[in-house]
């Protein structure tokens, strides 16, 4: 048979069918990752970018998947937030990771935290009981811990988010506007969101290609300025290249994170290389 268009038989191809088998089977396999023990986290170090010290460390969620290996998070936090389990997964993530950062803390590493949370975890009404209830139970200063949001998932409903995350900071909590600059936001609903920290989004870090050199450094410049205008701590995303530490560095970005720093670690190697470094 011959197509007439394009997407005649977009329903029926293979590729298609594979991919909805594939997230049928990643969701129902998904419900007995946790109990499984096949969840593990990932720290990325923070880095201060004027001391050059590691001050805190973002939580990277990794699935090992039994048959399958390491699952990217960008396979199946989709599905688990379809399916509502982000939740239970999200519920499970602060009570490991708090408890991590009050055993660091115990070792007399002084490491903040923080910890993605998605927009079906801001609309469930629990996140708030969550986050309080997993820094409570683990004796974790609440100061101790950064909720990071992304501006895309933010603006699905902005008034409900300005209600938890004044909460939250009024309790100690931080919260982080995750991929800034990724998204469509306006600068006057940054402006407006009760937040302390600004993460700029690893596309504006980077920069545009070669050819246009002097954009790069004048956008990450004016987000810098506008979130240090409105009082935020600015951090740039995703450093891949000395360059781009510097650039970070100059245009006054208080933090960073990328590989050029650091990849994301397993707890004992980010606490070993906080040790040995101290030793030096
Ligand atoms: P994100 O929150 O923006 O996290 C940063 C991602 O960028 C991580 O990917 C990290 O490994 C990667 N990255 C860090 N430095 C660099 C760099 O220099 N270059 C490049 N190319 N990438 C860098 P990862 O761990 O694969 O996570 C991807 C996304 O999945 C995260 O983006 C976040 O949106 C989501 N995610 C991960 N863990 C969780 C979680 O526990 N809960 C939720 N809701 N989402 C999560
Ligand atoms: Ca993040
Ligand atoms: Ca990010
Ligand atoms: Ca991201």
């Amino acid at each position: 048979a011959k197509a007439s268009g394009p997407h005649r038989y977009l329903v029926f191809t293979p590729a298609l069918r594979t991919v909805l088998e594939d997230r049928w089977q990643i969701a129902s396999r998904l419900r007995e990752a946790a109990a499984n023990g096949e969840f593990a986290v990932r720290w990325q170090p923070v880095v201060d970018l004027r001391s050059g010290e590691v001050t805190g460390a973002e939580a990277l969620l990794r699935w090992n998947h039994p048959q399958r290996g390491l699952i990217p998070p960008e396979e199946f936090i989709p599905v688990a937030e379809e399916n509502g389990l982000i939740v239970p997964i999200t519920r499970w993530l602060l009570q490991v990771t708090t408890a991590q950062a009050t055993a660091w803390a115990r070792e007399g590493l002084d490491l903040a935290i923080a910890v993605n949370i998605s927009a079906v975890h801001l609309a469930s009404g629990t996140l708030v009981d969550d986050v309080l209830g997993a820094v409570g139970d683990n004796g974790l200063r609440t100061t101790g811990l950064t909720v990071e949001l992304t501006e895309t998932s933010i603006a699905r409903d902005p008034e409900q988010a300005v209600e938890q995350f004044s909460v939250l900071r009024k309790h100690g909590i931080r919260v982080a506007i995750d991929d800034f600059g990724s998204g469509y936001s306006s600068l006057s609903a940054v402006a407006s969101l009760p937040v302390d920290v600004l993460k700029v989004d690893r596309a504006l870090v980077a920069g545009a290609p070669p050819k246009r050199l002097a954009a790069p450094e004048a956008i990450l410049r004016a987000v810098s300025a506008l979130g240090s205008a409105l009082g935020l701590q600015v951090l740039a995303e995703g450093v891949e290249t000395v360059e781009q530490v510097d650039r970070a560095r100059r245009v006054g970005c208080a933090f960073a994170q990328g590989y050029q720093l650091s990849r994301p670690l397993a707890a004992e190697h980010l606490s070993g290389l906080l040790e040995d470094s101290r030793r030096r």
